[in-house]
């Protein structure tokens, strides 16, 4: 992907750079005596860029740069070959050059402020890149690519409420309602709030998250949490109701939360894991039960509640595990490691697989959409 794109980014260059000779070439048949000195320094760039040598090709370019004003896009090119190939530094130095010289048009004065903004962001001088682009954003407020680039820092710096207002921006430009997005980013905002030990700003903010998307399973798992730790477990099962309507796939991320409260755990929640089984019959939450009691009450327990549940294995992966778990140590040790290395989780959108659950995809940033891995049977 990164190779296709710094390729693109070669071709580009190549592209502006042939452009500008076959110019330069035109201008030369008006004023002959200018030619050598512009179209040598830009051939021996082009050299120094085909050898691999990129401090030469930019001292070569820089020099074309001086003698001709127009290369403006050659330096923006430029920029991003150096980006896309990881040199920040002289990606931007080059977008900085540019901005700093007079009469730049505007339209190309913008086109650098938003390279220079990528390559901080690139770089991942996150502060300096949503400097730069509020500078976009100044001039432009409806730039899509800056508001989704801030979205993205905000998001990625966990600070959900601003984050949320870019979102709430971009859907006012876009003409769109990312419902979705909002719900997990106010749900990310009420765990916060736990974390900080303010419970009622909590439960309003997860309130208003499945008010705002009633899919959002984030908000339903911590809802279901809230309400089990100040005792309230009708709530909390209703909670977990909710989320099995909403999204059955994620009823196997309730289980630690339920053993860490074993009266709920042996009152309702075997009950309820039980008619959730019988229900939807996932081989994913069969397995990681079955796990979870074995840790937390030992085999003996785990073999009851296999029997309880008449399950027999139908992957390949839970076979092994199951097999494990009932005592061949040679095969135990190969599981863990089988286990600490097995990715659990893939995204629906872009496919990328994952060990551990999270609620937005860390390759297209996409929220709720990782599910777990189920295996083909065998
Ligand atoms: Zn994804």
């Amino acid at each position: 992907m990164t190779a296709t794109f710094a390729f693109t980014a070669i071709l580009t260059v190549f592209a502006v750079l042939i452009w500008f000779l076959w110019q330069q070439q035109s201008d030369a048949e008006n004023s002959p005596g200018q030619e050598d000195a512009r179209i040598s320094p830009l051939l021996r760039g082009i050299n120094y860029l085909l050898s691999d040598e990129p401090d030469q090709a930019l001292k070569e370019l820089v020099h074309v740069a001086r003698l001709q004003t127009e290369t403006a896009e050659v330096y923006l090119a430029l920029g991003d070959l150096f980006r896309n190939k990881g040199e920040f530094g002289r990606a931007v130095r080059i977008h900085q050059n540019l901005l700093a010289r007079p009469g730049l048009p505007e339209a190309l004065h913008m086109e650098a402020q938003f390279a220079l903004a990528m390559d901080f962001q690139a770089g991942g001088l996150l502060g300096r890149a949503l400097k730069q682009y509020r500078k976009v954003l100044d001039v432009q407020p409806g730039h899509v690519p800056a508001l989704e680039a801030t979205l993205r820092i905000r998001e990625q710096s966990q600070e959900w409420s601003l984050a949320k207002d870019v979102l709430f921006r971009l859907d006012q430009v876009c003409n769109t309602s990312s419902s979705l997005h909002h719900a997990y980013l106010m749900t990310e905002m009420a765990r916060g709030k736990l974390g900080e030990g303010d419970k009622e700003q909590a439960l309003k903010l997860v309130t208003k998250a499945i008010d705002t998307n009633p899919a959002c399973a984030a908000a339903h798992m911590l809802l279901a949490e809230i309400d089990l730790n100040r005792g309230d477990h009708d709530a909390a099962f209703a909670s977990m109701e909710s989320l099995q309507h909403a999204a059955p796939q994620y009823i196997s991320l309730l289980i630690p939360m339920l053993l860490e409260h074993p009266k709920t755990y042996t009152g309702q929640g075997e009950a309820f894991l039980l008619a959730c089984w019988e229900k939807h019959h996932d081989e994913f939450l069969a397995l990681e039960w079955i796990k979870g009691v074995n840790t937390k009450y030992g085999i003996e327990e785990a073999k009851r509640l296999i029997s309880r549940m008449s399950f027999s294995p139908e992957g390949l992966r839970t076979c092994l595990h199951l097999k494990a778990m009932m005592g061949d140590d040679a095969l135990a040790l190969a599981s863990r490691n089988w286990q600490q290395q097995s990715r659990n989780f893939t995204c629906s959108h872009c496919g990328v697989e994952v060990m551990d659950m999270r609620w937005q995809c860390p390759q297209c940033h996409e929220w709720g959409s990782m599910r777990p891995i189920q295996e083909v049977q065998i």
